[in-house]
C-alpha cells in the first residue's frame, strides 16, 4: 500500500517559483505544506530583488521625467523628494505585495510554515524555526523553490558600511555623492541608471568588452550611448583585484591597475542558487559549483520525488519564469508532463532607464542561422503619443523574414518596452499564418499610442523588402 504523507506536497520558498507551484497544487485539491525561512511571505523577488529595484526605478524616472520635460522642469513642478521617501515609497509596496501574497496562502488553505527546510530523507523535510525548535514533516513530492543570493567572494568585506551586494543596497539610507558598480549584468544596469537618475556619480565596471552581450546589438549599443550620454562612466573589459573599504571611502583596483574611488560599492557580479542548508546529500541529489540543480523538461531532478523550480536551477532567472515554472512543476506532479513553455518564448525585459525588453531571435543570431530577414524600425520621437509625453528616446525594431514575412524577433528601447514587446510576443506566437508582420498594417491601432510603433515598424520593415 501506498505510504501515508501527512502532505501530498511540500514547497521550500515563497518566491514565485514556490508560489506558482503551491497554489497550482492547492487548486488541484492537494494538500499543501509551504516553508519559508523568511518572517515574510514573497521570496527574494518581494523582499529584496524584482520589486523594490522596480518601485525604486519607478520613483527615479518619474524624476526624471519633471527634471527633464520642459513644461514641468520650466515651471518647477519638480520635487522636493528625498532618496529616503523614495526608499519609504519601495519599502511600502514589498510590504502590501508580500501581504497579499499571503492573502494566497490563506485562501488556497496551504499550511505555511516559518522556518529553514532541510531534507532528513526524499519524503521528509526537517524545518528549523527562528527560536530554534524543530518540526518534522512528511510529503509525497516536494519542490525546492530557494531561489538564489548575491555572489559575494571572499575577498571582500562585505560587512564594510560602504560595501553593499544587490540584497544590502537596500540599506542605504542616505544618497551617496559617488558609487561603483562592478558588475554591467542586468542587475548592475538597473541600478546604474538608478543611482545616475538620482544625480550620484556612476562608475560601471563591466567585464565583456559590452553591455549585455545577449541583447540585439543595437539596443544594446543604444543602452551603452544613453548610459554614457547622462554621465555613467563605463569601463568595458575590468576586473578586480581587490577592493579597499576605508573609512571616507572605498576603493576597487582593477586587474589593469586602475584604482577607482567612490562614497560607496555594489557588488553585483553574479548570484549562487540556494542549496547548501538543504542537506541535499540526505536525497543523494548535488548542486552544481554555483549551487544550482538539475532538472528535466518535467523540472524534476534525478531523485524522482523532488523537483526543482525558479534561480535553484539557473538560467533564466527571472521572477517571470520562475512562477511559470512552478506551475509546469506542479502539473508534472500531477499528471506526470510539464507541458513547459520553451526557453526562448520567454521576453526578456531589463528595467534600465528607458527599458529594454525583446523577445525572440535577435539579428546575431538570425545572421549566424543565415536565416533571410528584414528589419523595420520606429523611432519613437516620431510617434504623436510620444511626443505628447515629450519622449524623445526609444525605438522599436521588428525582425521579420524576408519571404514568409514571420515575425522572428521584437527589440524595443525605451519607456514602457517591457509593456510593448508583449504585443509582438502575442503575434509570434498565433498559428495558421496569423505571425507575419502583416497583421501590424491591417491592424487599427488606437491613436494616439505607443502600440503605433509596430504599425510604423512594420510599415518600414515592408518598404525595405519591396524597395530590393
Ligand atoms: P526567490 O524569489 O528568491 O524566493 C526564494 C525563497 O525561498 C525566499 O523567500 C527564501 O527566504 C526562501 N528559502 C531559501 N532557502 C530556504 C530554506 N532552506 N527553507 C525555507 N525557505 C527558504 N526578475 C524579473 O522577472 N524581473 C525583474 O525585473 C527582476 N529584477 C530583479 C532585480 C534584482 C535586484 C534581483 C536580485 C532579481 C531580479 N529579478 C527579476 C529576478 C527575480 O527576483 C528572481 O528570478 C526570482 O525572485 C526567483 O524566484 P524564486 O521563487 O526562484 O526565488
Amino acid at each position: 500500500a501506498k505510504p501515508a504523507y501527512q502532505f501530498d506536497a511540500i514547497v521550500i520558498g515563497t518566491g514565485p517559483g514556490g508560489e506558482g507551484a503551491a497554489m497550482q497544487l492547492a487548486k488541484a485539491g492537494k494538500k499543501v505544506a509551504v516553508i519559508e525561512k523568511y518572517h515574510a511571505v514573497g521570496g527574494g523577488c518581494t523582499h529584496w530583488g524584482t520589486i523594490p529595484s522596480k518601485a525604486l526605478r519607478h520613483s527615479v524616472s518619474r524624476l526624471i521625467e519633471y527634471n527633464t520635460t520642459p513644461l514641468f522642469a520650466d515651471n518647477h513642478v519638480s520635487r522636493n523628494l528625498t532618496f529616503s521617501d523614495i526608499m519609504q515609497h519601495a519599502s511600502g509596496v514589498i510590504k502590501s505585495q508580500s501581504r497579499l501574497r499571503s492573502t494566497f496562502y490563506d485562501r488556497n488553505r496551504v499550511t505555511l510554515i516559518h522556518g529553514e527546510a532541510s531534507f532528513i530523507d526524499a519524503h521528509t523535510v526537517e524545518i528549523t524555526r527562528n527560536d530554534g525548535s524543530k518540526e518534522i514533516i512528511t510529503g509525497e513530492k516536494t519542490a525546492i523553490a530557494t531561489g538564489s543570493r548575491p555572489y559575494c567572494p571572499k575577498d571582500i568585506d562585505f560587512n564594510h558600511p560602504r560595501i553593499y551586494n544587490s540584497d544590502t543596497i537596500l540599506n542605504l539610507d542616505h544618497e551617496p555623492q559617488s558609487i561603483i558598480i562592478y558588475g554591467a549584468g542586468v542587475i548592475g544596469t538597473e541600478y546604474a541608471s538608478i543611482f545616475r537618475g538620482l544625480g550620484v556619480k556612476v562608475d560601471l565596471v563591466n567585464m565583456r568588452d559590452r553591455l549585455l552581450s545577449f541583447l540585439d546589438a543595437e539596443i544594446s549599443d543604444a543602452l551603452s550611448y544613453h548610459l554614457w550620454n547622462n554621465g555613467v562612466v563605463i569601463r568595458h573589459t575590468e576586473s578586480y583585484s581587490s577592493v579597499e573599504g576605508r573609512e571616507d571611502s572605498v576603493i576597487l583596483n582593477l586587474e589593469s591597475g586602475k584604482r577607482m574611488r567612490a562614497d560607496c560599492l555594489l557588488f553585483a557580479n553574479g548570484r549562487t542558487g540556494n542549496t547548501d542548508m538543504l542537506n541535499l546529500q540526505n536525497v543523494g541529489l548535488k548542486a552544481d559549483s554555483r549551487g544550482q540543480l538539475k532538472v528535466n523538461h518535467n523540472y524534476q531532478t534525478e531523485v524522482d520525488n523532488i523537483y526543482a523550480i525558479g534561480d535553484v536551477i539557473g538560467y533564466p532567472s527571472l521572477a517571470s519564469a520562475a512562477y511559470n515554472q512552478g506551475r509546469f512543476a506542479a502539473e508534472a506532479m500531477l499528471h506526470g508532463n510539464a507541458n513547459a513553455q520553451l526557453v526562448e518564448d520567454i521576453p526578456t525585459g531589463i528595467y534600465t532607464i528607458p527599458e529594454i525588453s525583446s523577445v525572440g531571435k535577435n539579428e546575431q543570431e538570425l545572421t549566424q542561422l543565415k536565416i533571410p530577414y528584414e528589419v523595420g524600425r520606429a523611432q519613437f520621437k516620431h510617434l504623436a503619443r510620444a511626443q505628447i509625453a515629450s519622449t524623445q528616446v526609444g525605438s522599436l525594431k521588428i525582425l521579420f523574414h524576408r519571404e514568409t514575412k514571420e515575425v522572428l524577433g521584437i527589440h524595443c528601447f525605451g519607456e514602457r518596452a517591457s509593456e510593448i514587446v508583449h504585443i509582438g510576443q502575442a503575434i509570434m506566437q498565433q498559428q495558421g499564418g496569423g505571425n507575419t508582420i502583416e497583421y501590424f498594417i491591417n491592424t487599427t491601432f488606437n491613436y494616439p499610442t505607443m502600440a503605433e510603433a509596430y504599425r510604423v515598424a512594420a510599415l518600414n520593415g515592408l518598404n525595405r523588402v519591396f524597395n530590393d
